[in-house]
């Protein structure tokens, strides 16, 4: 087997992690408490290419491959988990089904200003009352004339106050279950009674903003359905599939933060006359972080080889998402240890990417909902 990564992979990789170094890390406590849109980076993160990787070039995007997507998300979210969560949304739940599913004109009206990075993209799946379970929405889009009104309300959406274009589904046929769901690419810029409603306050990545989407009897253009009308849930399922290898990617990231600042306060902290990086209990926690996380990016690798192979990888995205986010949890409570009281204090970052490091064992479908996929494979 061989691990080597393409000049491309490298050249991605070390761009991303130059980036972040330099401009992302030193503005990622302050993103934190002011919970501002970290509108400049994203902005740099279009003209590097990094908005759109995967996406064809004549769409706006990098043209690159997924394992591309999983080494740049690492180092962007190693920076900071809000601007790597933003750059996933975009890249994996935005940027993906309107390629895969949008025809050219739909490509070239929807894609290209989120995969140029010039506008932001959202997904709005959730409501209140269908979150595990989106097949309960109760958003609905009925056929009128020359277009479609939509009513009701997205609950938790990432970038939702701050996106031009998002990617709803919502039921186009009652009674017919998840076989009455349809999905469409909305200019939220342009839609008349849409709004964006509450905007959540968040125990982590706080500069990415989380709200609900609006739809009072809003019309869009008979161009907003995406692929099949009936298609929408099948869509979701392998956009997910797809986002969890991005979420999956942000963990690891966070992991890796954690990891090198425990490893640097260990080295030089001292008690009892010694480095306390010479006790064997805090070089154990060091090691079991360092396995733990590299098992999570190969396991994450491995999903994205497969996406590039056009192989099937729900099951191992389910299994990168669920091992890396746990992994990062795990090493970000141990690196708070590490650190001990200046740990649980701001003025180290410590304490942060605990909080960031949570969220990724709940969206994009919980762990709990990644072992009932995993198992589903399994025995099916
Ligand atoms: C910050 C943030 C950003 C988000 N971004 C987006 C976004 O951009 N777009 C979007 O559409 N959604 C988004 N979400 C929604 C997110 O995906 C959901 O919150 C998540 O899928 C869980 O749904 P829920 O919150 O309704 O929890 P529930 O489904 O109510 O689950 C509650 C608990 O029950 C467990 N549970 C539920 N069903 C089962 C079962 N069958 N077996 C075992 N356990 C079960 C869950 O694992 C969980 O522990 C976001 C959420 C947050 C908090």
């Amino acid at each position: 087997m061989d691990f080597t990564l393409s000049e491309e992979q490298q050249m991605v990789r070390d761009m991303a992690q130059r980036f972040a170094e330099t401009e992302i890390k030193p503005k990622a406590a302050q993103l934190d408490e002011t919970h501002e849109h970290p509108g400049d980076i994203l902005k740099q993160l279009g003209e590097l290419k990094m908005m759109g990787i995967a996406v064809p070039e004549e769409y706006g995007g990098g043209g690159m491959d997924y394992v591309s997507y999983v080494l740049a998300l690492i180092e962007i979210s190693k920076g900071c988990a809000s601007t790597g969560v933003i750059m996933s949304v975009n890249n994996s739940l935005y940027c993906f089904p309107v390629d895969a599913y949008g025809t050219d004109e739909q490509k070239k009206k929807y894609l290209y200003p989120c995969a140029a990075g010039e506008k932001l993209g959202c997904y709005g799946l959730t409501e209140a009352g269908a979150g595990s379970d989106p097949a309960g929405m109760r958003t609905t889009a009925v056929r009128d004339g020359d277009g479609w009104v939509i009513n009701g309300e997205k609950k938790f959406i990432t970038n939702g106050n701050v996106a031009s274009y998002g990617v709803i589904a919502a039921v186009t046929e009652k009674g017919k279950g998840y076989k009455g769901i349809s999905s469409f690419a909305l200019d939220l810029d342009n839609t008349p009674g849409f709004k964006v409603g509450r905007v959540e306050e968040k125990l982590g990545i706080c500069a990415s903003g989380t709200s609900e989407l609006v739809f009072e009897d809003a019309r869009v253009p008979v161009d907003a359905l995406l692929g099949e009308e009936g298609g929408g849930f099948k869509q979701m399922l392998t956009t997910l599939d797809g986002g969890r290898i991005g979420i999956a990617s942000q963990a690891v990231g966070i992991g890796r933060a954690v990891l090198e600042e425990a490893v640097a306060y260990a080295k030089t902290r001292e008690q009892f006359g010694k480095p306390i990086s010479s006790f064997q209990a805090i070089q154990w926690k060091l090691a079991d972080m360092a396995t733990e996380l590299d098992a999570a990016e190969l396991l994450t690798l491995r999903a994205a080889w497969l996406e590039d192979r056009k192989k099937p990888y729900e099951k191992e995205a389910a299994m990168a998402k669920m091992y890396a986010s746990d992994a990062a949890m795990r090493a970000s409570v141990e690196g708070i240890q590490v650190l001990g009281g200046y740990g649980y204090c701001k003025e180290y970052p410590m304490e942060r990417h605990m909080r960031d490091a949570k969220i990724c064992q709940i969206y994009e479908g919980t762990n709990e909902i990644m072992r009932l996929i995993i198992a589903r494979n399994l025995i099916k």
